[in-house]
């Protein structure tokens, strides 16, 4: 089973896919992890996107479906994949079908997760005292600044895809604003 995980940053998309890893043997494809990964790397597509990631703007399409391409052809995931944070544009669900289709493979479902704006920035923000408090690096990306040009970037180029599932008869939405395990359950609910 091949799913997306859509929503705006920080509705908690990589906290469900890794349970969706332990519990279902799925594996998860998150662009936001790859392109950090990318970054720390020095090479100069990491240089590129680190400026864009940081103000909190998305990178190229052809970067991050560049990304998606090489993950989809280098391997089989028994399970079926999670895609964590992509497609984020009309132009990446474009491409994701094409390369589904490619790889004769199909998508199964899209879970929307919705949470509201004010909740969503005290999420990220608390992500970053955390993390700091445990000294643990901080997402450059996680402050309140960057997170308004994120969620702007959400409802300007993501959520054009919610009426594109849905259209697709792919779409279900969830409730993202309860504890991690309620909001499990929502999934695991439209998985079956
Ligand atoms: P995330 O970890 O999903 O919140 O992504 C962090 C940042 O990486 C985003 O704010 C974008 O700058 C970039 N990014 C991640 N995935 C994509 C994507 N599918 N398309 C464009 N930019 C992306």
């Amino acid at each position: 089973m091949n799913i997306i995980l859509l929503g705006p940053p920080g509705a908690g998309k990589g906290t469900q896919a890794q349970i969706l890893v332990e519990e279902r043997g799925m594996v998860q494809l998150s662009t936001g992890d790859m392109l950090r990964e990318a970054r720390t790397s020095g090479t100069e597509m990491g240089k590129k996107v680190a400026e864009v990631m940081d103000r909190g703007d998305l990178v190229t399409d052809e970067i991050v479906i560049g990304l998606i391409r090489e993950k989809l052809e280098s391997g089989n995931a028994g399970g079926g994949f999670i895609f964590d944070g992509f497609p984020r544009t009309l132009a990446q669900a474009d491409a994701l079908g094409a390369l589904l289709a490619e790889e004769g493979q199909a998508l199964d479902a899209v879970i929307e997760m919705q949470v509201d704006d004010d909740t969503l920035v005290a999420r990220v923000v608390n992500r970053a005292e955390e993390a700091r408090a445990a000294g643990k690096p901080v997402r450059a990306d996680d402050n309140a600044e960057s997170m308004k040009t994120r969620l702007m970037a959400y409802y300007k180029q993501t959520s054009p895809l919610i009426g594109y599932y849905y259209a697709k008869g792919k779409l279900t939405s969830i409730d993202g604003l309860g504890a991690i395990d309620e909001v499990r359950a929502s999934i695991a609910k439209v998985l079956g």
